[in-house]
């Protein structure tokens, strides 16, 4: 039983616990300017454009000078030229065209596809670095192969676009070490082709993509079905078991119980730890699965092709305005129309996206051959690691979390190359990720097992 004093020391405990586990929050100014930058107005001129369109379908090509996705993608083109005129040759403009071969079902004759691709490179030789953000431009009424009737596509995904183009426009003015590339893709509707054919590519040209945040659908505050209106949340997908795994990821992964610890599972924290930091009144939910039942999103060809990637989207869908035709059945209206997108949301995803990019792009290199030393049975953890190539970090955060706990609940700062903690590593994940002067952290490196 309970006796009002033990329950009292327990309150006591509960306090002192609560009172400990406050954070404190450094901001870099020059993150937060980038984000107090972020503007509604531009995002919402920028879905109004899309829209004017009428349709984005993958195949309404050639339309006119006004209507369909060529179209769309020579405005977006037109955009990033003007930022690559801006910039003085920092920022570069791709119009990136490849063809499509019939499957039957979505892609009935061998067809050209567009993406549209901005890459602002790193002022950093050394830093071999990428990171990407990506929305898709093409867009679908209630047939996925039509072409002609409007399909406006305000929230899926001119919203993701819209993002995509803002970001590129304020951070292009600013100085980063490693390269972020913007890309506004096309077929997502017929099977993820845009997405596709850049992870394709990228893994050919071996890029080594850090991090990969696709944004789809990141408008809709207002769910169908059950009325919940919110825009406090958004989800960040991350796959668990990584799509491309060999048989040595593997085993390790059974050694260290790293099911829960893929680099997206790093990826999805690391958003969720510096987005929550930079943007108020949002909460980034950690959703533990690649993507939702009966739906893909751009992530995936990334994931595929072994890079680490994730997918930002709203927190409630609204059936009712997506992939269907603009239309009003029984008082109830149909369509994906910009009128239902809420650009303060926008603003607020847009925002979570460009903290988590900057600030792991200003940070060094994660570490390197981070391992935990597993030579005897001890009640103590020892990991080790080297030093990052390019920038030298000013030192580590050693992280640390109860195997069921979803984020890092501790952090210890180390100056050198190795850290003994006091701690079981039987009883606890760690993570390793590099810091400079201003607190700008990499993404976590999960250790692998040292046996010597
Ligand atoms: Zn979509």
């Amino acid at each position: 039983m309970l006796t009002g004093k033990k329950a009292f020391l327990l309150f006591l405990l509960a306090s002192v616990v609560s009172l400990s586990g406050q954070t404190i929050m450094h901001h870099d100014s020059k993150i937060t300017g980038m984000v107090n930058e972020l503007s509604t107005n531009n995002l919402k001129a920028t879905v109004q454009k899309l829209v004017g369109f009428g349709t984005r379908h993958s195949f309404s090509t050639n339309e006119n000078e006004t209507r369909g996705i060529t179209a769309a993608c020579k405005w977006v083109k037109g955009e990033f030229d003007k930022i690559a005129i801006a910039t003085g040759g920092r920022f570069e403009a791709v119009w990136d065209t490849f063809t499509v071969n019939p499957e039957g079902r979505r892609i009935l004759k061998k067809e050209q596809m567009i993406n549209v691709i901005g890459r602002l490179k790193g002022n950093n030789k050394e830093d071999k670095r990428v990171f990407l953000v990506s929305g898709h431009i093409d867009s679908r009424n209630g047939s996925a192969n039509d072409t002609k009737i409007d399909a406006p596509g305000a929230n899926d995904d001119a919203s993701g676009v819209a993002l995509v183009v803002e970001l590129a426009r304020i951070m292009s003015k600013y100085n980063f070490p490693a390269d972020i590339v913007f890309t506004v893709v096309s077929g997502e509707e017929q099977g993820l082709y845009g997405s596709t054919h850049i992870a394709e590519k990228a893994k050919e040209e071996n890029w080594n993509i850090e991090a990969m945040l696709n944004n789809d659908m990141v408008g809709n505050s207002a769910s169908s079905g059950n009325r919940i209106e919110d825009n406090i949340q958004v989800r960040v997908f991350s796959e668990g078991i990584p799509a491309f795994e060999t048989d040595r990821m593997k085993r390790e992964r059974i050694a260290t119980s790293g099911e829960n610890d893929s680099k997206s599972r790093q990826l999805a924290r690391y958003i969720k730890e510096v987005g929550e930091r930079y943007v108020d009144n949002i909460e980034v939910k950690l959703i533990y699965r690649s993507d939702r039942f009966l739906r893909g999103g751009d992530q995936s060809p990334f994931s595929r092709n072994g890079f680490t990637a994730v997918r930002l989207t709203e927190m409630n869908e609204n059936f009712d305005r997506q992939h269907q035709n603009v239309r009003e059945e029984n008082g109830i209206k149909y369509g994906d129309v910009i009128e239902s997108v809420d650009f303060e949301y926008v603003r607020k995803i847009a925002a979570i996206n460009l903290a988590a990019i900057a600030n792991a792009n200003l940070a060094p290199g994660p570490p390197v051959n981070a391992a935990i030393e597993v030579r005897e049975v001890a009640n103590n953890t020892k990991i080790k690691w080297e030093t990052p190539g390019g920038t030298a970090p000013d030192g580590y955060y050693v992280l640390m979390r109860e195997t069921s706990s979803p984020v890092w609940q501790k952090k210890f700062f180390v100056k050198g190359n190795e850290l003994m903690l006091p701690y079981s590593k039987d009883n606890y994940f760690f993570a390793v990720q590099s810091v400079d002067k201003e607190g700008h952290e990499s993404l976590p490196v999960f250790p692998a097992i040292a046996r010597n």
